[in-house]
């Protein structure tokens, strides 16, 4: 059988010459990058000149790179680590409904022991109004985190506009840029932001690695106390391999990242239109052109994603229903539900994200096959009478 992957938003296989790079330090070179011996010094150079990789990738400088376990400790450092170095300033935060659940989770958290947090509105295609941003600042803001672009349905948020109006205010400025790293043009100065979450796996690299940009001079408290690694911010002896893995990754990734995005940007639009030329009743998720290269994601009236994502594994394609976290609890997207796409249609969707190794034919295949099976399942769909398919706005 055919095996196809169409989940990179999820995550996605290292490379080869990712694997090639990592494995003389989980073989040979293990020595502890602190020791003083050569040993460690010899580990200790591998980790900055990855630092320096990736410094340079997004306009940053090497001080400004720390090495996190990936996107969820990244994102939970900034929103934990401003809060509680400036609680003494304000407890505000401003945030979205769509950020990723290592978002939303630290916020949730937050709130719990007295943080305020405002949710931005987001229009029906995702994207905060920079005026709406405006209006929910107030004196105790200490800090704003606004996705760079969106997992689920792919919208690029106007980061440079929004950060403008936090630097006017001397407003701590945050962005999970893990979807866009290594996929678009990324640049910290100029997006104009403080700190900015970095996740390996998510561009060929190793799972359990990412880092955190921290712009020189920004108060930020670590989550992890122990010993003096990451100039005292992050304790732990470091992912030797993982960072090496991380560095290669994001140099291969930035050497491609024009050709890439263009062939992806091609395929997905020649998805999106075969879909909705042979599907009846399919709706696009998120926003047309101010989209991740990669991103598609479809409702489809009258039946369950869960039924067309098992039934798509059966023939060997493996996508996802919203995001890869809700859909093993089948609580219904947040992300799809912020953007008021109704609930019928919430779970309808589908989320097919490409990357390196997907072709043409490897869509015309799955058009196919998912054409097959959105007529099979609405065939025996017992919804199909009584649904109201009106979307708002
Ligand atoms: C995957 C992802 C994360 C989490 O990163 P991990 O390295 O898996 O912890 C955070 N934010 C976004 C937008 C993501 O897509």
């Amino acid at each position: 059988m055919k095996k196809l992957y169409l989940d990179y938003a999820a995550t996605t296989p290292i490379r080869p010459e990712v694997w090639s790079a990592m494995e003389p330090y989980l073989k040979e070179i293990y020595g502890n990058p602190s020791s003083l011996h050569s040993f460690g010094k010899e580990s200790r150079v591998a980790i900055e000149e990855a630092r320096e990789k990736i410094a340079k990738a997004i306009g940053a400088k090497n001080e400004e790179i720390i090495f996190t376990s990936g996107g969820t400790e990244a994102n939970n450092m900034v929103l934990k680590g401003v809060a509680f170095a400036l609680q003494d300033k304000g407890k505000h935060i401003i945030t979205t409904p769509i950020e990723h659940h290592a978002v939303l989770e630290p916020c949730h958290f937050l709130e719990k022991l007295g943080f305020e947090i405002t949710y931005l509105p987001v229009d029906k295609t995702g994207l905060v109004d920079p005026d709406d941003l405006k209006r929910a600042i107030r004196k105790d803001t200490i800090l704003i985190s606004i996705m760079h672009a969106n997992n689920e349905i792919g919208t690029i948020e106007p980061i440079k506009e929004l950060s403008c109006i936090a630097k006017e205010r001397e407003i701590y400025f945050h962005t999970d840029a893990v979807q866009t790293v290594g996929h678009i043009p990324v640049d910290v100065k100029d997006l104009n932001v403080d700190f900015l979450s970095i996740s390996a796996h998510k561009f060929y690299g190793p799972k359990g690695i990412g880092a955190l940009y921290i712009r020189k001079g920004t108060r930020v408290y670590p989550l992890l106390h122990g010993g003096e690694q990451e100039g005292r911010r992050r304790a732990g002896t470091e992912n030797v391999a993982g960072i090496v893995g991380m560095g290669r990754a994001l140099d291969l990734a930035i050497l491609e990242i024009d050709s890439e995005r263009e062939r992806l940007a091609k395929l997905r639009d020649y998805f999106i239109e075969e879909v909705e030329r042979r599907i009846p009743d399919s709706y696009l998720n998120g926003h047309r052109t101010q989209r991740l290269p990669n991103n598609i994601n479809f409702s489809f009236a009258y039946i369950e994603g869960e039924a067309l994502l098992l039934n798509l594994d059966m023939e060997g394609i493996g996508v996802s229903t919203g995001s890869a976290c809700s859909s093993s609890s089948l609580e219904p997207s947040h992300v799809l539900s912020a953007i008021g796409v109704p609930i019928e249609l919430v779970h309808g969707s589908l989320r097919f994200t490409l990357g390196l190794w997907t072709k043409k034919e490897d869509l015309d295949y799955t058009l196919d096959v998912l054409e097959r099976i959105v007529d099979k399942l609405r065939a025996i769909s017992p919804y199909k009478q009584g649904w109201t398919l009106k979307r708002e706005g």
